[in-house]
């Protein structure tokens, strides 16, 4: 028998596409989650990690031995940081203190160099986002490696990254028999990428964003003002700027979507199809629903399953802090 042996990285991407068998019967469309939990940092976000790393090297502003900085909810971090260690770079991750403890843990544990800072809005300079910057062009001066910031909100790698991989992986899975594509923004990098490819290969592909409460993208899309209220206990989405990868996206049409009911579908998910999926999936599934009902039974309908419920146990298992929040608890709780 012949054997072929990949590396850690070809073990990114080519995710299947998983039909959701309870939001498709309710709307009579074919709803299907592209399963990005699967990467092997757990979420989507390794194809943008992989794609800045990649946009580094080609720009030849890393060597082995050298530094990625960058500031992340986490999920970022942990797919720069497995990558790194297997080309040989070292990874330090500055994360808003906000964030899940299972994150913290994840990211201490695979090796990262985690700096925790207290969680500012953006235009504050100590945000983390910011923060990072700056650290990298402090580390820069004593680093003959290369020190890269990743810069993944900004860096317009990340987009071509979903524009060369996530998209076409949905248009060949789909066999171009795709209606609309929906998700939430956080860096933008997904949305950006994807409908950009799947606008080139048919402009009727309606996309939509999904976004969470306490984000301004919504407001922004609708009427063309960056304006917030609410709040969410998702992580890793929403914004209150557009970045230059969410810039890039060509965007029919937004939806608010609220805590309440991502949660609820999360539960639905979990205990009638065995997804265990993380918060922003609730919001992306509330936002596919949604728009089948709007567009009406026999359209095909894809979305994101960035992760996995695992990172968000602290708050989606913790009865007392849905309870203080006011939102869903599951009844096995
Ligand atoms: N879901 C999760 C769990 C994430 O960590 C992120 C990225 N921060 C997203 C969704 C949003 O993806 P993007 O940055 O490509 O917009």
């Amino acid at each position: 028998m012949k054997n072929t042996f990949y590396d850690f990285i070809s073990s990114i991407g080519n995710t299947p596409l998983i039909k959701l068998r309870g939001p498709s019967e309710k709307t009579g469309c074919s709803i299907y989650g592209k399963a990005e939990f699967l990467n092997p940092g757990g979420s989507v976000k390794d194809r943008a990690a992989l794609a800045l790393i990649k946009d580094a090297e080609e720009k030849k502003l890393i060597s082995k031995g050298g530094t990625i900085v960058e500031g992340t909810a986490g999920n970022t971090g942990i797919g720069l940081t497995l990558i790194g260690n297997s080309l040989g770079y070292k990874s330090i991750i500055v994360m808003p203190e906000t964030q899940t403890k299972e994150k913290k843990d994840m990211l201490k544990s695979i090796g990262a160099d985690l700096r925790l800072v207290p969680a500012k809005p953006y235009k504050d300079p100590n945000n983390y986002v910011k923060y990072s910057g700056r650290l990298a062009d402090d580390l820069k001066k004593n680093n003959n490696m290369g020190v890269v910031w990743a810069n993944q909100f900004d860096n317009v790698a990340n987009s071509k990254g979903h524009y060369e991989s996530t998209g076409p992986e949905i248009w060949k899975q789909t066999e171009g028999k795709i209606d609309a594509f929906v998700c939430a923004s956080g860096t933008g990098g997904t949305i950006s990428g994807v409908s950009k490819y799947l606008k080139e290969k048919n402009k009727n592909i309606r996309v939509v964003l999904s976004d969470p409460k306490g984000s301004s993208l919504y407001n922004y899309i609708k009427y063309g003002e960056l304006k917030s209220e609410g709040n969410s206990i998702t992580e890793g989405i929403g914004s209150s700027r557009v970045t230059k990868n969410f810039e890039q996206a060509t965007i029919d049409d937004a939806y608010s979507i609220n805590d309440h009911d991502a949660l609820n579908i999360l539960f639905e998910m979990l205990e009638k199809e065995g997804l265990n999926l993380g918060t922003s999936s609730g919001i992306n599934i509330m936002g596919a629903i949604k728009l089948a009902n709007e567009m009406g039974p026999n359209h095909t309908i894809i979305t994101i399953l960035c992760d996995t419920a695992d990172k968000y146990r602290s708050k989606l298992s913790n009865k007392k802090f849905l309870l203080e929040k006011g939102l869903p608890i599951p009844k096995w709780l």
